[in-house]
C-alpha cells in the first residue's frame, strides 16, 4: 500500500511511522529526515534546506520534490511505501500523484489531528536521537532514566526548530501551506482522519484500523 501521514508538526507522524510501516512491510522516509541527513553530510542541497528550517519555512517545492521522488524510485519502486511529512503544499501533492500516475495511486492519507496548545507542548519538550532519530518527549513519553535513546542508547537533543520562536512560525506555515491538503484528499476519497490526542499506543491502534477501513 502507499500511504501519506498528514498532520502538522508535533502531531505524532514520527512516533507512528515505524509501527505502521512494520505493520505494512513498506519502507518508510519522513522528508525532514531526508534533509537532516543531507545536513550531516554538509551536502550542497544540507546546506540549502538548514537556511529554510532554521526560519521554521518550508525548503522550496522543485527540491524537496525530486529528492522524495528520487527515494521513491530507488526505495519502493512500484510497490508500497510510508511518507512522513510529504507532500506538504498543494505542489509537491500534485507532483505526487504525478509520479505515481502509472501505479493505482495513494491508497490512504492517515490525517493526525491535535489541538494548538498541545502541538506547542509537544514540539518544546520533544528529545531526538541523534544515532536513530527515535523521538520521546520529556513529560508525555519520557526517555530512560539514564537519558541516552532507548532503542540505541545514542544522545538526544532539542532540534533548533523546536526553539518556541521557530514554533510559532512552523505552525503558521502549516496553517497556510498544508492544511489545504486535508481537503484535497478528502475529496479524492483516500483521507482517513484521526483523534491524535490519545495515548500513543491508541492513536497506532486507531491509525491501524483506518488503513483497512473501507473506501
Ligand atoms: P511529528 O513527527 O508529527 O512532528 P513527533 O512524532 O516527533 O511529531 O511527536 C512530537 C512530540 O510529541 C514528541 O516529543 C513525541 O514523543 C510526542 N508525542 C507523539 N505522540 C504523542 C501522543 N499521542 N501523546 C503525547 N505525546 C506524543
Ligand atoms: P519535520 O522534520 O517534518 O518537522 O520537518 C522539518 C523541516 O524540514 C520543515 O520545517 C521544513 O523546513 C523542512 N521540510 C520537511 N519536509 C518538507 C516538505 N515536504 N516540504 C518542504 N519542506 C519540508
Amino acid at each position: 500500500m502507499k500511504v501519506v501521514l498528514l498532520g502538522p508538526p508535533g502531531a505524532g507522524k514520527g512516533t507512528q511511522a515505524a509501527r505502521i510501516a512494520e505493520y505494512l512491510d513498506v519502507p518508510s522516509v519522513a522528508s525532514g529526515d531526508l534533509f537532516r541527513d543531507h545536513q550531516k553530510r554538509d551536502t550542497e542541497l544540507g546546506r540549502l534546506a538548514r537556511s529554510y528550517m532554521q526560519r521554521g519555512v518550508l525548503v522550496p517545492d522543485e527540491v524537496t520534490i525530486s529528492m522524495v521522488t528520487e527515494w521513491i524510485e530507488t526505495e519502493a519502486g512500484t510497490g508500497g511505501f510510508l511518507l512522513d511529512g510529504f507532500p506538504r503544499t498543494l505542489g509537491q501533492a500534485e507532483a505526487l500523484d504525478g509520479a505515481l500516475s502509472n501505479t493505482d495511486g495513494l491508497d490512504r492519507v492517515l490525517y493526525i489531528r491535535v489541538s494548538n496548545d498541545e502541538l506547542v507542548r509537544r514540539l518544546t519538550g520533544r528529545l531526538v536521537c541523534r544515532g536513530c532519530g527515535a523521538t520521546f518527549h520529556r513529560v508525555s513519553n519520557p526517555p530512560p532514566a539514564h537519558g541516552a535513546c532507548e532503542d540505541c542508547g545514542g544522545e538526544l537533543y532539542e532540534r533548533e526548530d523546536d526553539r518556541p520562536e521557530a514554533v510559532g512560525k512552523r505552525l503558521e506555515v502549516y496553517f497556510s501551506e498544508t492544511a489545504p491538503l486535508i481537503d484535497y484528499y478528502r475529496e479524492a476519497g483516500i483521507l482517513r482522519e484521526v483523534d491524535g490526542e490519545q495515548s500513543i499506543d491508541e492513536v497506532g491502534r486507531v491509525l491501524i484500523g483506518e488503513i483497512g477501513s473501507g473506501s
